[in-house]
């Protein structure tokens, strides 16, 4: 029955079911059933313009638009409404998005209910993008007076299958499903827990009584989200640390100490020592390493790295590193050469422009064992690069590669190497332990000595001319900096415009020859990118103008200055990202963060964070709250990341229940044989086999 096929529901024919899947997803009853409301709304409340408190979440409106306009030009336009209450209140509506759509939907004189948050603009109450709906077809308000509201997407909307046309879907569905819902969590948890029966649950989300059901509801559901995605990831490791038997590195040996004790160029911090350690405890345990290291951009990662590769090599076994773009390969691969200069290793660098000669002979090199390191870009993983015996395997800024890459790594041996994901997006434990729940997890959480906190600051693009004498001082004084412009694919031609006439305007503003730019950008060919990052990294000009080609791991300590335009278009990671290419010599650093005049209140937000902060983990913090985990690099292939219901910002508490909870069965009973564990076995095995996500989450 949960099976039926959706075009098999009453009101649902096979237009409209082809919608539904495309649009949503949704192919069966069951999809439907758990195509929960993301917001309940107290429908038996209709507010006043005048009284309506700015501060307020959510309110809804009845009125009548009185008129509709578009104001302003090409990237800026927007669609401002009057709208006016039966009390005579006016209140301006405002859309960014959908012009054209929402404009011709709406009809001036017409009454409408319209819902959404309010907020204050020059003094006055406005909304902005609010949910709207004639009054006619408005439904009365139900039992308790709440409503579900479904998400749906304007090509829905447009044929008619709204958030209302969906919750009539659920009417039409609900009774004829909900006996044939079966448990899925044994009863001593529930009372434990206080959770609601699950077919009780389903029907209060949908429909609920009170806002108590309801969010007693919210919280069971929740709790079987979570519960099922830790069994699972548990259950993932367990079979991993089962079948696969790790390369066993004895001992650390003489290339480990000879580097340790006479090249090291400087003391490691008290972080790099506890993660190294954590990680040759790995190495010894006869079980296969997998574990994610964070550190915060600069906190120096790569000679974890190293040391690490230098005990594959005292165990007979060759190490790769593997780089998300040329670039940082390169200098990955110059960084680590020149540190292991004096001594009998041999590192070599593959990359998309190694030449056809040099490859060969790097092939031939790396299958008879004679190349201890390499380090490179995908061109790693190809079929035709095999190893002699690859024991160890280091992925940097892992938020570029896919699950899917990594697991080709892993087939270059007969035992898989043990694995070492590097990221400087912090990511917050909460998120790591869903995310990440199969992998062990270090954190060097402490910079070298002697930094100087970046000096962050916030610059409105009218005060452009202030930044460039600033910069000229900075220059004066033999510094160089970074200019960096967005870009973002859907929009590249306008980008790149940005790009170019910004570079014009500097050379204006900084002309040679006493001043030398270079611009880096995605479209130049890779070797005339290296050229001028080169020219750049030797002194030889003092501004570099680029796109974010430049936001991983580049390292140009004697670069003091961060410039961001057009900030309020980036992600914070992301900012963040960009201002740890500076702070990285003896000198003060400054990242300048501009941006229009006109800010959104989530911009200005971030932008206030930056100013505030240079520690990643609370950014990342800010920025899961401001964008939801789904934006997160790195976390769209997860797959235990397609929450439903469950939020990973706000439900820590109830992830932590269900973690343990999870873990105190698998502990005690891993093959969940216990009679009360029936319903839970046989639970995780259908929702294994339902959702091809789940089984590739390893
Ligand atoms: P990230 O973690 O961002 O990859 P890197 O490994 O590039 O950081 O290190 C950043 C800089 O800090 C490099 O110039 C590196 O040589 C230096 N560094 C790393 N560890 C230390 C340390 N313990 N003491 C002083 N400098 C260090
Ligand atoms: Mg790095």
């Amino acid at each position: 029955m949960l099976e039926s096929p959706i075009e098999f529901l009453k009101g649902v024919g096979p237009a409209r079911a082809e919608l539904l899947r495309s649009e949503l997803g949704i192919y069966t009853f069951r999809d439907l059933l758990y195509y929960f409301p993301f917001r309940h709304i107290d429908r038996s409340q209709f507010y006043y313009i005048r009284d309506i408190d700015p501060e307020a979440a959510l309110v809804q409106v009845r009125g009548r638009f009185t008129r509709i306009d578009s104001v302003g030009e090409k990237r800026a336009t927007r669609l401002v409404g009057s709208f006016q209450d039966e009390a005579g209140g006016l209140m301006e509506v405002v859309w960014f998005r959908g012009i054209t759509w929402i404009k011709k939907s709406i009809t001036p004189g017409t009454a409408y209910v319209i819902f959404g948050k309010p907020g204050l603009y020059k003094n006055r109450v406005q909304m902005v993008h609010p949910e709207i709906e004639p009054l006619e077809n408005f439904s009365k308000p139900l039992k308790g007076g709440l409503e579900g509201v479904y998400a749906t997407t304007e090509k829905l909307k447009a044929r008619k299958v709204d958030s209302r046309a969906i919750r009539k879907l659920q009417e039409t569905l609900l009774p004829q499903v909900l006996s044939k819902v079966q448990e899925n969590l044994p009863r001593y948890l529930k009372s434990r827990q206080q959770l609601l029966d699950r077919s009780e649950a389903l029907q209060q989300i949908h429909f609920p009584e009170s806002v108590e059901r309801l969010s007693l509801a919210q919280k069971t559901l929740k709790f079987e989200e979570l519960f099922y995605i830790q069994l699972r990831l548990m259950q993932v490791k367990a079979t991993r640390n089962a079948t696969i038997r790790g390369l066993v590195f004895k001992a650390v040996g003489d290339h480990f100490n000879n580097f340790f004790n006479h090249h090291l160029p400087f003391e490691l911090t008290n972080a790099q020592k506890r993660v190294i350690k954590e990680i040759r405890k790995d190495m010894g345990s006869g079980q296969q390493l997998n574990r994610l290291l964070q550190g915060d951009v600069g906190s120096g990662k790569t000679i974890v790295a190293l040391l690490c590769a230098l005990i594959a090599v005292d165990n007979g076994f060759q190490s790769a590193i593997m780089a998300p773009t040329e670039i940082l390969a390169q200098q990955h691969f110059e960084t680590i050469q020149s540190l292991v200069e004096d001594m009998p290793i041999q590192v070599e660098l593959l990359t998309g422009s190694s030449k056809a000669a040099y490859r060969r002979r790097l092939h031939a090199d790396l299958e008879n064992g004679q190349v201890h390191i390499l380090i490179g870009t995908h061109a790693l993983i190809e079929d035709k690069v095999k190893f002699q015996n690859l024991g160890f395997v280091v992925i940097d800024e892992q938020h570029r590669f896919g699950v899917a890459q990594r697991s080709r790594l892993w087939k270059k041996n007969a035992t898989p190497p043990h694995v070492l994901v590097m990221t400087a997006t912090p990511i917050p434990r909460t998120l790591a332990m869903t995310v990440y729940g199969d992998l062990d997890v270090s954190v060097i959480d402490e910079l070298p000595p002697g930094r100087k906190p970046i000096k962050t600051v916030h610059r409105f693009d009218s005060h452009r001319l202030q930044v460039f004498g600033f910069l000229k001082e900075e220059i004066q004084k033999g510094r160089q900096a970074y200019v960096v412009y967005p870009l973002i694919e859907e929009s590249e031609k306008l980008d790149y415009k940005d790009l170019m006439d910004g570079y014009e305007s500097i050379t204006r503003a900084f002309p040679a020859p006493h001043y030398q730019v270079s611009i880096v950008h995605g479209k130049m060919k890779p070797e005339d990118k290296d050229f001028e990052m080169k020219r750049f990294a030797e002194k030889q000009c003092q501004i570099l103008v680029a796109t974010t080609v430049i936001e991983v791991g580049v390292n140009v300590p004697n670069a003091s200055v961060m410039i961001i335009e057009s900030a309020e278009r980036f992600g914070l990671s992301q900012l963040h990202q960009l201002r740890g290419r500076v702070g990285r010599g003896a000198e003060q650093s400054y990242c300048i963060l501009m941006t229009g005049n006109k800010l959104s209140n989530e911009g200005r937000k971030r932008m206030q964070t930056m100013c505030e902060t240079n520690d990643g983990f609370r950014i990342a913090e800010v920025d899961l709250k401001l964008r939801g985990p789904g934006d997160l690099m790195g976390t769209q292939q997860s797959g235990a990341l397609n929450l439903s219901i469950a939020d990973i910002v706000k439900d820590t508490v109830l992830l932590k229940s269900a973690r343990e909870e999870a873990e105190y069965i698998f502990e005690n009973d891993p093959q969940l044989q216990h009679k009360d564990l029936a319903l839970v076995r046989m639970h995780l095995a259908s929702v294994i086999q339902r959702n091809p996500n789940w089984s590739r989450i390893s």
